[in-house]
């Protein structure tokens, strides 16, 4: 069930002093939960595969004078083990601990009926969208349970609950998803695990998948980061293992 957020008003200094790891942090959703964390006092490791966004992004909460924010380059279609465990290093020894974790980096694969689509394109969306989220949250746990108020948040989609013609490996890696927020919330009772499905937002994989839509109709990032400040924020204490819709 959605809690009522139509009128939640986060509180300014709703994330002072937590630490929060967002993945896709470059561009679209990513980059404006980035900021808006940083905006609520968070400090923020932006984590994405293009560096130059995500300096851009760095700059931003700079000059609005957010707490100075990390960047750390992590491609999650070629990334491996080690890597993972160098930014799990990296984040303990700058932070000590992380409080919230966003993976929201996803890819949307090709549009094609499951006939024809390419397996080599389905095993890229699976281990972006899916795979590595498992992975960085298994690394991450330990630093997760290191905080007194932790929050898991995976990004969903309408897909991923019922699913539609020619969405392939992209409905079904939300639909995994789902699954694994699922499991990991009736695992571990000591930390928040939601899923967020942002509904139709106006970014580039919103214009790669709708081409002829006009964007204007659309809400934009900022319209919809009342639910992701829920969530990562001690507001949303007691809620687990759930799926909100941001619309
Ligand atoms: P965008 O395409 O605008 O942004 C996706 C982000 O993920 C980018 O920062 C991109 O980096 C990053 N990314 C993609 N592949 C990789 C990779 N291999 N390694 C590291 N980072 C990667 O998408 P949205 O902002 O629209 O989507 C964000 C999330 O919301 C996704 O999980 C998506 O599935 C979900 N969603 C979006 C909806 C919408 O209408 N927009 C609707 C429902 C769900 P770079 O920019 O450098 O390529």
């Amino acid at each position: 069930m959605n809690p009522d957020l139509e009128n939640y008003t986060p509180a300014p200094d709703l994330l002072n002093d937590r630490f929060i790891l967002v993945t896709g942090a470059g561009d679209g959703i990513g980059a404006t939960a980035a900021r808006s964390f940083a905006h609520h006092g968070a400090t923020v490791a932006l984590v994405g595969r293009t560096q130059a966004k995500l300096e851009a992004v760095y700059d931003a909460i700079e000059a609005a004078g957010g707490p100075t924010p990390t960047i750390a380059v992590i491609d999650f279609s070629t990334t491996q083990g080690d890597a993972y465990q160098n930014l799990v290093d990296a984040l303990e020894e700058q932070f000590g601990r992380l409080d919230g974790l966003l993976h929201n980096a996803g890819i949307l694969g090709h549009r094609s009926p499951i006939e024809h689509y390419e397996i080599k394109t389905w095993l890229e969306v699976m281990h972006i969208n899916l795979n590595a989220p498992f992975i960085l949250t298994q690394t991450l746990l330990p630093l997760l349970h290191k905080s007194t108020d932790p929050s898991i948040v995976f990004t969903s989609s309408g897909v991923g609950r019922t699913s539609r013609a020619y969405w392939g490996a992209y409905a079904v890696s939300k639909f995994g998803t789902e699954g694994l927020m699922q499991t990991l919330a009736s695992e571990l009772n000591n930390m928040r695990i939601n899923c967020i499905n942002p509904g139709p937002i106006r970014t580039a994989m919103r214009k790669a998948a709708y081409p002829g839509e006009d964007p204007t109709t659309l809400l934009t990032p900022a319209d919809i980061m009342a639910t992701y400040l829920y969530l990562l924020g001690p507001d949303s204490e007691g809620i687990s293992g759930a799926s909100l819709d941001c619309q």
